[in-house]
């Protein structure tokens, strides 16, 4: 074939512009397009070797190479991988419908389809390479055809390309890079190979460079002749389950993570069905420093067919399990998928779905060990990691029954561990509800004069002091058909726990107490909402509750903490105690309203609250202190 000038489909001419232009602030992307497809070039002679070994003309290995002229300013990567002939030069460097790997993929059948999950789909990678050349040259001939029958391409990249037949002894193919002027940083052995480990350090295939060293005589840097590989050549994730040892998952964590530690736990798996792809997630074992911030993007990093496309890819993890290390590695996306995209995609959302449960299930699988050890990793991720389920409880509807099984708290039964199943295993008979106080702290939650009759009754009671949990709380209301009762909110109604003598009793001691009441209701009107009298207590004289419906007082503390305006003030119920001694003394003093507005302080300072006017507490107590003789 002589030389000939072909014009480039006109897609190909919009596309050129469109890459050229817009690709400029990644430029660098070249590279990992030009040796994606020199990888794939050699997956492909691999396979059609499977069935025709003398394919490889007795040179097996595969490899790609990456070299530079600095005083040609080319830069030259090429593969012995499968080559292209003239026909395929024109069809799949001219035009972009007919991709190369459609042909190949369309002449597979059955289960051929399946082993071929690694060859590249319909793309326009190769055109980025004019992002930084003003023209590119290919030569190559194709994996068993005569050396008579080598092509070369070339063109600007603007309207039209050259093609002509060349001899070519090497099978496989060279893409050669004229740099544009002001390119010439790609003209560095250290550059490039920063590059290749940036995004292709997981093709499997060695990328070869020339040896470079320092000539003191010249003064600077020479190479030598000799090629040594420059990437890790290793995606570990590919790799069968079997042939990975756990020193080698735990290695890969550390590069990953850039953790010292090993992981917690980790899932490796090759899904099919949707959406084709690989996963390997690690948990590590400790919090980072910035787990806190919502902002800060997962641990995920997405590769298609082994080429790294971004870091922290958000749209593949739920925000709440920002916490996961790992790699997903799909054969179905293209490899010129944007953020904007994956947020769009299908495929995403499914392999999203799938990555969430394998965390999910490898939590589950620490939790319920029959191993101590394991659960005991559990409670230490629990610890470090906790905030981010129940954060998952409201954010992941679909997986919030799931997510609800994994919580632990604190209770008044054990510090800390338990779970819901621990809690209703221990309901009392009768018990309908599973009960839980929140507060700023443990301490507080532990002391709140609210859980008195429960203790009294030996009805277990959560203890929930984290921040999230009030908003948490807001999202879930009931755990296997038990409803969540805060023991602060409301009035006490422990159903048929509370026998017929008691609620009678309490009633009577309502009714005899009424003036006093009255009496309270007018003195605190500005305070409290209503005063009743309560069987909550058994030790304190009053305590502090909301209207069921109503905020917490501790949530509306939590939301003026955070700085948040307009955070609606209900005012809370007093409830007193009509068997304490104090409150009996109300009525015979003359220190009355004294006393009520004590009483009321007093239930905000045991519930953890801050006072609104310490310095009339103070100067109250003082003035009944002296007042005694
Ligand atoms: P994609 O890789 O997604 O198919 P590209 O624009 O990167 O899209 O490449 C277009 C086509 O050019 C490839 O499908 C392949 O047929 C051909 N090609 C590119 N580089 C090589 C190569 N090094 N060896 C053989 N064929 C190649
Ligand atoms: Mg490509």
């Amino acid at each position: 074939m002589t030389k000939q000038t072909l014009s480039f489909q006109a897609e190909v001419k919009q596309i050129l512009h469109l890459v050229t232009h817009s690709l400029y602030s990644n430029k660098e992307i070249f590279l990992r397009e030009l040796i994606s497809n020199a990888s794939d070039a050699c997956d492909k002679l691999r396979f059609e070797a499977l069935n025709h070994p003398e394919m490889y003309e007795d040179s097996p290995d595969l490899e790609v190479r990456v070299s530079f002229d600095a005083e040609a300013k080319t830069l030259t990567i090429r593969d012995n991988g499968i080559g292209l002939s003239a026909e395929e030069a024109v069809a799949n460097l001219g035009t972009i419908a007919k991709s190369g790997t459609r042909e190949f993929m369309a002449k597979l059948d059955g289960d051929q389809k399946k082993d071929a999950q690694l060859i590249g789909q319909f793309g326009v990678g190769f055109y980025s390479g004019f992002i930084v050349a003003d023209r590119i040259t290919v030569e190559s001939r194709r994996a068993g055809a005569k050396p008579e029958d080598g092509v070369r391409w070339s063109s600007e990249g603007t309207g039209d390309f050259e093609i002509e037949s060349i001899v070519r002894g090497e099978r496989g193919t060279s893409v050669i890079l004229h740099l544009r002027d002001g390119e010439e940083e790609f003209l560095s052995g250290w550059k490039l190979r920063s590059i290749i480990g940036k995004y292709s350090d997981h093709v499997s295939l060695p990328i070869l460079m020339r040896k470079e060293e320092w000539d003191a005589e010249a003064a600077k840097q020479v190479q030598r002749d000799e090629w040594v590989p420059v990437n890790k050549a290793a995606a570990l994730w590919a790799r069968s389950k079997s042939d990975i040892t756990e020193e080698q998952y735990n290695e890969f964590y550390k590069q990953i993570s850039y953790d010292t530690e090993a992981p917690l736990a980790y899932t490796h798996n090759r899904v099919e069905g949707r959406s084709d792809y690989t996963q390997l997630l690690y948990i590590p074992a400790k919090a980072p420093f910035d787990l806190w911030n919502r902002d800060k993007r997962g641990g995920v990093k997405l590769y298609v067919k082994r080429v790294f496309i971004m870091d922290d890819a958000e749209a593949l993890m739920p925000v709440y399990l920002r916490f996961v290390k790992g790699v997903i590695d799909s054969a179905d996306l293209p490899l010129n998928v944007s953020r904007e995209l994956l947020q769009e995609s299908r495929d995403v959302r499914a392999i999203r779905e799938g990555s969430t449960k394998r965390v999910l299930s490898m939590l589950e699988a620490l939790a319920n060990s029959e191993e101590e050890s394991e659960r005991a990793k559990y409670a230490a991720f629990w610890n470090d990691f906790g905030s981010l389920l129940k954060e998952g409880v409201g954010e992941d509807h679909a997986n919030a029954e799931r997510l609800a099984k994994l919580l632990r708290f604190a209770s008044t039964h054990a510090d800390e561990g338990v779970s819901f199943a621990d809690y209703v295993s221990r309901m009392k008979e009768g018990q309908e509800s599973i009960y839980y106080i929140t507060a700023d702290s443990l301490a507080a939650a532990k002391g709140s004069p609210q859980l008195e009759i429960y203790r009294k009754k030996g009805i277990e009671v959560l203890l929930l002091s984290d921040r999230v949990d009030e908003w948490m709380l807001s999202h879930l209301h009931e755990f296997d058909g038990k409803s969540l009762q805060s023991v602060a909110k409301g009035s006490v109604d422990l159903g048929s726990l509370q026998d017929e003598e008691e609620k009678q009793q309490a009633e009577q001691a309502s009714a005899a107490f009424k003036p006093v009441l009255d009496r309270l209701k007018a003195a605190l009107k500005d305070r409290a909402k209503d005063v009743r009298v309560t069987t909550r207590l058994v030790e304190s004289p009053a305590c502090l509750v909301v209207e069921e419906g109503d905020m917490s007082g501790h949530l509306s503390r939590l939301l003026k903490q955070s700085g948040q305006s307009g955070v609606p003030s209900s005012m809370p119920i007093l409830e007193v105690n009509a068997e304490h001694a104090l409150v009996r003394r109300l009525d015979s003093g003359d220190h009355f309203d004294e006393l009520a507005h004590i009483l009321f302080d007093q239930a905000v300072l045991a519930e953890g609250g801050h006072l609104e006017d310490p310095a009339a507490y103070v100067r109250r107590v003082n003035g009944l202190l002296l007042s005694q003789p």
